[in-house]
């Protein structure tokens, strides 16, 4: 097992892996740019080194740095978190180069699934069911045509190496086609320095569903069921749940086993999660993600099992702790993703925080870097911190939810406390009916 850990993160994210290390029993070493020298996590880990100034690509960005913090320090490992440079193939080679543990997968998984085209093929190599579209980038107007009215329309072209829902066009009907493409090609060439697309069928309704797995890298992996994030703004989630409103038991088990099958044939170490559109009960693989995920407390609330630890066990060359048949989901668990924004335009709120309490009791965990008086630096994403909740049902988790909400205080900036008040109180989201253009539609009707 690993004597000491490096953070390479912030904020709640950093805290969450510093609580698994310490019960754990191992040491960590919290880095941090100058605007985060009186933060949580500095002030919570063993050591702490300073890494650069507040921009992220001078401090958390900052490979050499970090790597030179991990030489000072005389730390075995690194956990990234998620966001900055989780999902860094050359990160992880630059580690593995310095004989420094990268928690996380291997640096190619890391590519493969970076890469949406080549990720999509391997899914599909793997018997992960796939959207229906071209096999790779397509060139020419005439073969899009060709496939376009092969798997019928609306289709959507999409940027090979695209990111944050950056080049998407629909096109509804032929006629649209070549613009669309043309559109997506200009789009994708100036925001990502390629202009190589492909083309999917545009689903209208979907859900998005995705499936937790962990693998040891040794041809075994077990999956922790879904997490629901349908309710999204700009493609960025706000609501998650487990277990999802729109599946059955046999359903959760058969996506489950089809992804934790094609884990353990890929050799995949540590956790991953298999993002899905769901749609007329049928599961379209879009994209995988190499890392632990925002929203993963919803997963260890329903099983009780701590992903970190499992990810800092297969890391250390300890294996998983459970398997398969040891997995049971109890009950449902939802998280409200709390940011410093205004609730209803989402201008980001940085600011003091004059006034900080959060809600506790059965069923209640609060994820945060927060406390009185904190000041959010505006550098950083505007998450002040995750509520999550959990309760026998789904009933019981959303009066519990309502609870907590209640409770909640952030004074001195906006949050976006009011629009989880909100969505508490929506029938559709009591009855669990949306799909991922929900919330978009329902903020734009209370405008
Ligand atoms: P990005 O990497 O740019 O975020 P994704 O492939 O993850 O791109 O897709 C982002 C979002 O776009 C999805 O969460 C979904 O809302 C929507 N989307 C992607 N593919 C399709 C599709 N084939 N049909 C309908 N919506 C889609």
């Amino acid at each position: 097992m690993f004597q000491k850990i490096l953070i390479a993160n912030r904020g709640e994210i950093a805290l969450r892996i510093l609580r698994a290390c310490k019960e754990l029993g191992i040491k960590t070493v919290a880095v941090h740019s100058t605007a985060d020298a009186d933060a949580m996590h500095v002030r919570l880990a063993d050591e702490s080194v300073c890494i650069g100034p507040p921009a992220s690509r001078e401090s958390y960005l900052n490979i050499h740095q970090i790597v030179a913090a991990c030489e000072i320090t005389g730390a075995d490992a690194i956990h990234p978190g998620y966001g900055f440079l989780a999902e860094n193939a050359k990160f992880a080679d630059i580690l593995a180069a310095h004989n420094i543990t990268f928690i996380g997968p291997s640096a190619e998984h890391i590519r493969v699934m970076g890469d949406k085209i080549e990720a999509k093929r391997t899914a599909k190599k793997l018997g992960i069911p796939v959207v229906p579209g071209s096999e790779g980038a397509v060139r020419e107007d005439g073969e899009a045509k060709r496939i376009a009215a092969e798997i019928g329309y609306p289709v959507l072209i999409k940027a090979s190496a695209g990111g944050g829902g950056r080049g998407m066009k629909v096109a509804r009907s032929e006629a649209e086609l070549s613009q669309a493409l043309s559109t997506a090609r200009t789009e994708a060439g100036a925001a990502f320095g390629d202009d190589a697309v492909y083309i999917e069928k545009y689903l209208e309704k979907p859900r998005h569903i995705e499936v937790q797995v962990v693998g040891d890298g040794q041809g075994n992996a077990v999956h922790l069921g879904e997490r629901d994030c349908s309710l999204q703004r700009r493609h960025q989630k706000v609501w998650e749940e487990a277990t999802s409103p729109a599946l059955n038991v046999e359903q959760r088990m058969q996506i489950g086993e089809t992804v934790s099958r094609a884990m353990a044939d890929l050799g995949y170490s540590g956790a991953g999660t298999v993002e899905f559109l769901y749609e007329n009960g049928e599961f379209y693989f879009i994209e995988m993600n190499t890392r632990l995920q925002v929203e993963h407390p919803v997963t260890e609330a329903i099983t009780g099992i701590d992903l970190v630890h499992e990810q800092i066990r297969v890391a250390s060359g300890s294996g998983l702790s459970l398997k398969q048949e040891e997995v049971r989901f109890l009950g449902h668990a939802i998280e409200c993703r709390i940011n410093a924004e205004d609730p209803k335009t989402f201008v980001p709120s940085p600011g003091t925080i004059t006034h900080y309490h959060t809600p506790g009791g059965l069923g209640v965990r609060v994820d945060s870097a927060a406390y009185t008086g904190y000041r959010i630096p505006p550098y950083y994403d505007s998450l002040i911190g995750k509520l999550i909740v959990h309760g026998r049902n789904r009933v019981e988790c959303m009066m519990r939810l309502r609870r907590a909400l209640d409770e909640f205080v952030v004074d001195g900036i906006n949050s976006t406390l009011p629009l989880f008040r909100d969505l508490v109180e929506n029938v559709d989201v009591a009855n669990g009916d949306y799909d991922i253009h929900w919330l978009e539609n329902h903020l734009a009707e209370s405008q």
